[in-house]
């Protein structure tokens, strides 16, 4: 059952001259109750995009935002300030989330006051309840920022996401701008969070490694569009897409210390502009196994299993055209 359900969503921003930057392209993908799902592709394909288009952060140019049964799309004013407690956002920079001028307590507090919670012993016993949660104690309340590790900060970006009590959260990156040591803290306290609030969990990152460990599904993102959509261990070991194959190959190559590993080196160049979108299959031009009808031709959606789906007209034949899975054998 979704919560979310996102129907050829696009959000297009000027980028003059008449043309459009194309950051969002039409992308339709549901979020199921309960469920972590992972959104991977590099930088710049447009998920953080996304996120802010479903959190309503920004306005959709086209299609359609639908939460809980209701049609978010357009919403505006009151409701938008409702739904805003509903759905949060874990941003990617702890150290730049908090004003650093104010006591961490009064900028936890802000929400709180906002939405409208006036009784003070109140906003303070969430506030208690929340740190609680997060594993950090009363006194950092009156810290400010400078005064935190980074650990720390993420953690009291969490306890603030938290703060109305959610039952979505889009976490961009959320680990990335931490030290390795901490990293595997904060995704374990994500996923004790999410268990115990009964939590539904957008996780966005770069890296495979997080959202092999973190998620239920997995949805390949390529400028703008979503190219394959998959349970965990299906995309991990049975990739239909060959742009997965090639971000598979690229993180067993990088867990590897591996240098010249020749899937790596078979995807041609940099993402293209989303300016000037390739036609066809956006990827043909990087796409090891490219074909003439690429470049022409869009390809449909394909189901390659009941809750596989993939954008490629060679999805079956992706074997014989010889990019191997990268986890055959593991
Ligand atoms: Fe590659 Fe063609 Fe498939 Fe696109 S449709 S991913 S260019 S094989
Ligand atoms: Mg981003």
């Amino acid at each position: 059952e979704p919560l979310l359900s996102l129907q050829e969503l696009v959000k297009h921003y000027p980028a003059g001259k008449g043309k459009l930057v194309h950051s969002v392209d039409g992308v339709s993908l549901s979020v199921r109750k309960g469920e972590v799902l992972g959104l991977v592709g590099e930088s710049g394909c447009g998920k953080s995009t996304l996120a802010r288009t479903v959190l309503r952060a920004v306005d959709a140019t086209d299609g359609h935002i639908v939460f809980d049964g209701e049609d978010i799309t357009g919403v505006k004013g009151k409701r938008l300030k409702e739904l805003r407690r509903s759905m949060q956002f874990v941003f990617q920079d702890p150290y730049g989330a908090f004003d650093p001028k104010m006591t961490l307590g009064t900028s936890l507090e802000a929400p709180l006051r906002h939405h409208g919670m006036r009784d003070r012993d109140q906003r303070r016993e969430r506030m208690l309840e929340m740190l609680d949660r997060v594993g950090l104690e009363e006194a950092i309340l009156e810290r400010r920022p400078s005064e935190c590790s980074g650990g720390q900060l993420q953690r009291m970006v969490i306890a603030r996401a938290l703060l109305l009590k959610p039952r979505f959260l889009i976490c961009d990156e959320p680990t990335s701008a931490l030290d390795a040591s901490i990293r595997a803290q904060i995704l374990n306290l994500l996923v004790e969070l999410k268990e115990q609030l009964d939590l539904t969990l957008v996780l966005i990152s770069h890296d495979l490694r997080v959202v092999r460990y973190l998620c239920d599904r997995v949805a390949v993102m390529y400028l703008g569009k979503i190219v394959e959509v998959a349970p965990r261990d299906e995309l991990f070991t049975n990739p239909r897409h060959p742009y997965t194959r090639v971000l598979l190959a690229a993180s067993l190559a990088e867990q590897a210390g591996a240098e010249g590993n020749a899937m790596v080196s078979r995807l041609r160049g940099e993402p293209p502009s989303p300016i000037d979108v390739p036609s066809g299959c956006r990827f043909h031009p990087r796409c090891p196994i490219a074909q003439d009808i690429c470049s022409s031709v869009v390809p449909e959606v394909a189901r390659p299993g009941d809750d596989h789906t993939v954008s490629c007209h060679f999805w079956d034949r992706i074997d014989e055209l010889s990019i191997p899975s990268p986890t055959d054998g593991k």
